[in-house]
């Protein structure tokens, strides 16, 4: 795989490594202390100044920070920079309560376009691909981010955004698309009806997918891949910490490597706080070593992962996570049990005859929570016999049974049936409140 000159922080030695993110750690540190009064605040109520970071084991002494900071705090409270420095806003629609707004100064554009360019980089992107940018442009960080990141790395980009997808499959097959980037549900839907169109993607120069925004699990990917007739790669960020572009998988596919000059990683119980020896899993607290705008200290993502101590066989010597399957707010709590959607991805995937569609509805019966699952079977399985659906219906029964320790119900649905999304995938309908 060719080497691009801005991959070059992936391979520095860890020691150096180190050194340089000590010393990025002390300088936004001192500037989250005096342009953030939250922060200074909570530093002072523990006692603490910028000066207390020795080694980069002091994090562990500093406070979190977490959504509900940005929400308190909306729309400007965690800036670090005057609006005069600030060049670009991004918002998350919030689906609960207030939306969080996140800042950019230019450096801080040239920084997510350098991490977003060494993703793609990683990934085997090059200048002569051709990139097709299906990432929502607009407040959404996925658009903007994927197209200054492929455009720096010299690769000829197509912004056209999410939706329409019958233009997307055009655009895809005239303009010899090379690579895309969308969420995986909805790359599944451009394949699904490419071949309503007589197209098969497979036949497409397209050959590989950066694919994120939602998680997924490598069932999934395998469905994807076989599918697309390309390879499917996990790109990782949140608007917070930058957008797209705090981790990528490489060419090994065996967890993401983060870019962590920029992004400090920990691993901290979720319960507790504390941080977590090397290897074990627990929830993902991002440190922004050198944003301007808005940094973030002991960020705390929710998304539970382990950091792999391994060298990986591709040479970066970045560190690498496993790949995000689960959020600590993602649990579904039925019956008692812990369920979490990407179980029942796994399970599903594992039989033959589904689609990866699906959707999972709780509801509350005589006050008790009742979980369905529902699936898209293959046109070939809709189209036979009654008791080859029957039988098809019993082993996703058993699956989810054995995978989850849990009887659910399953309803099998035409293909097609289940709402398709332009973006993330809404898996969860909870009727349980209403
Ligand atoms: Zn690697």
């Amino acid at each position: 795989m060719t080497f691009h000159p801005a991959s070059a922080p992936d391979y520095l030695p860890i020691p150096r490594m180190r050194e340089l993110q000590l010393a990025r750690l002390r300088g936004i540190v001192a500037r989250a202390f005096e342009r953030v009064p939250l922060f200074r605040q909570r530093m002072e109520e523990r006692g603490l100044d910028p000066d207390c970071l020795s080694d980069l084991a002091d994090l562990a002494r500093l406070p979190f920070t977490t959504k509900s900071d940005l929400r308190d705090t909306y729309p400007f409270g965690l800036f670090a920079s005057p609006m005069a420095e600030v060049v670009r806003l991004h918002a998350s629609s919030g689906t609960t309560g207030k939306p969080i707004v996140v800042a950019y100064t230019h450096q801080d554009l040239e920084v997510w376009t350098s991490v977003m360019l060494r993703a793609l980089a990683a990934c085997g992107v090059t200048a002569g691909d051709v990139v097709q940018n299906a990432y929502g442009y607009g407040l959404f960080t996925g658009g903007l981010g994927a197209h200054y990141g492929a455009e720096a790395l010299g690769a000829t980009v197509i912004p056209i955004s999410g939706g329409n997808t019958d233009r997307q499959i055009n655009v895809m097959k005239d303009f010899g698309v090379t690579a895309i980037c969308c969420t995986p549900s909805y790359f599944l839907h451009l394949v699904d009806r490419a071949g309503e169109l007589g197209i098969d993607i497979r036949s497409l120069p397209l050959r590989a997918g950066i694919f994120g925004a939602e998680p997924w699990t490598d069932s999934m990917r395998r469905r994807i891949e076989s599918e697309g007739g390309i390879r499917a790669f996990d790109i990782y960020g949140l608007t917070e910490i930058v957008g797209p572009g705090v981790g990528i998988e490489c060419d090994c596919q065996d967890g993401l490597h983060l870019f962590e000059d920029h992004f400090y990683p920990e691993v901290i119980d979720p319960e507790t706080g504390e941080v977590l020896p090397a290897g074990e899993e627990g929830e993902l607290v991002l440190t922004t070593l050198s944003k301007q705008a808005m940094p973030l200290i002991r960020y705390r993502t929710r998304d539970i992962t382990r950091l792999l101590t391994e060298p990986c066989p591709c040479g970066r010597t970045v560190r690498r996570m496993t790949r995000i399957a689960r959020r600590s707010d993602d649990m579904l709590i039925i019956r008692g049990v812990n369920v979490f959607p990407s179980q029942i991805e796994a399970a599903l995937l594992q039989v033959e005859g589904t689609l990866p569609h699906y959707q999972i509805i709780l509801e509350r019966e005589k006050g008790l929570d009742a979980m369905e699952v529902q699936v898209e079977v293959t046109p070939q399985v809709f189209s036979d016999e009654v008791r080859v659906l029957e039988g098809l219906h019993q082993r996703l029964v058993k699956a989810l049974d054995h995978t989850l320790g849990l009887r659910v119900g399953v309803r099998l649905v035409a293909p097609r049936t289940l709402a398709r999304s332009e973006g993330k995938a809404k898996r969860v309908v909870d009727r349980r409140e209403s």
